[in-house]
């Protein structure tokens, strides 16, 4: 049977990049509902952690008590200076803009790096942050929304999480064809990534 280095062995899967998202450009008390489904979007799909410029602490406590009941360890921590924020990074500063390079043609790039500031903006975006991007990175050449552009990439690169409960959920769904079930959680060991 062939083994060693004949073309059946196979290679370790490679870990999925760890996801940190910065978004700039919030208004606080205008916009809450979008940033804060951003900020759950990024939780569901993988990310660890939304830094959020400027700060907002009504978004904070909404995804704090998310996490509370559906587990996990995301978190939204306020950034006064997104400058900061992008000299801290460890790894490769990915910028969303529908004027970048297709995600389909970096993305395998990306897949190999082991920790991704994935930025996204709003209204406006400040000219210097397409200079200080690693990568400026577009979902398709066209105008849409923050939380579509995260979500694909998201799943582009970390694939789409199945069911099952993050660690110390209190409550885990049960798919269903029609109707809802939710059941209570054994703190979600065992359960999803
Ligand atoms: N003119 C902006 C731009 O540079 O993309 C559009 C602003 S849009 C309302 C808000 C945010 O959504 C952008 O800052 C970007 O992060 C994201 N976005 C919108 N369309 C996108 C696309 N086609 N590809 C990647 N990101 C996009």
């Amino acid at each position: 049977m062939a083994t060693g280095s004949s073309g059946s062995a196979r290679r370790p899967r490679r870990r999925p990049p760890a996801i940190t998202v910065l978004r700039v450009g919030h208004r606080p008390g205008r916009d809450p509902r979008l940033t804060t489904h951003l900020a759950l979007a990024a939780r569901a799909l993988g990310a660890e952690r939304m830094y959020l410029h400027p700060p907002d602490e009504a978004v904070a406590a909404t995804l704090h008590g998310v996490v509370e009941r559906w587990g996990g360890t995301f978190e939204v921590v306020g950034a006064p200076s997104w400058q900061r924020v992008l000299r801290e990074h460890p790894g490769p500063v990915v910028h969303l803009t529908m004027y970048g390079l297709p995600l389909e043609r970096l993305a395998p790039r990306l897949a190999r790096e082991r920790s991704l500031l994935v930025v996204v903006g709003g209204a406006k975006v400040p000219a210097p942050l397409y200079r200080a991007a690693t990568y400026n990175v577009a979902v398709a050449h066209q105008p849409h929304s923050e939380v579509a552009a995260l979500a694909v990439l998201l799943a582009r690169l970390r694939g789409v999480p199945g069911p099952g409960a993050p660690a110390g959920a209190r409550a885990r769904i049960v798919p269903r064809a029609h109707g809802k079930k939710v059941v209570a959680s054994a703190g979600g060991v065992g359960g999803r990534r």
